[in-house]
């Protein structure tokens, strides 16, 4: 994946993160994903009154890509307001590995601060559903 394809992911991620709704966090953040079609998902993170029901924009972008009936990431962008990008939580990482184990994780901020990190190496032993 070139830069120049890291750019184009970071900026749908950028857009998608202005619909956040983070009434509760004032945390905002957007997420693209690139399929194995190359098409661009993206998503932002959705809070709730009750708290717990909260979904991170990474998985929000996910479930965008497998409504479409894409079953493969190739990568997947995040993007915040942070000094330091922020990285995937554990959850969205065992999300995204469904569909990507390799996938390459494209970490933004809007400073223009950007770290690119494999999957494997933000999740190594991935849990994968094994034959018993
Ligand atoms: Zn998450």
């Amino acid at each position: 994946m070139s830069g120049k394809a890291h750019l184009s992911l970071i900026e749908r991620a950028k857009k998608a993160r202005l619909n956040a709704f983070a009434p509760y966090s004032r945390f905002k953040v957007g997420a693209a994903v690139l399929s194995g079609s190359g098409k661009i998902y993206s998503g932002c993170n959705m809070e709730n009154a009750s708290y717990g029901l909260t979904v991170c924009a990474e998985r929000n972008a996910v479930a965008a890509m497998v409504a479409a009936g894409e079953r493969e990431i190739m990568a997947v962008a995040v993007v915040t307001d942070l000094k330091t990008p922020a990285s995937p939580c554990g959850a969205c990482r065992q999300v995204i590995a469904e569909f990507g184990p390799g996938a390459k994780i494209v970490m933004a901020n809007l400073k223009g601060a950007v770290q690119v990190r494999s999957l494997s190496a933000l999740l190594p032993l991935q849990f994968k559903k094994q034959k018993k």
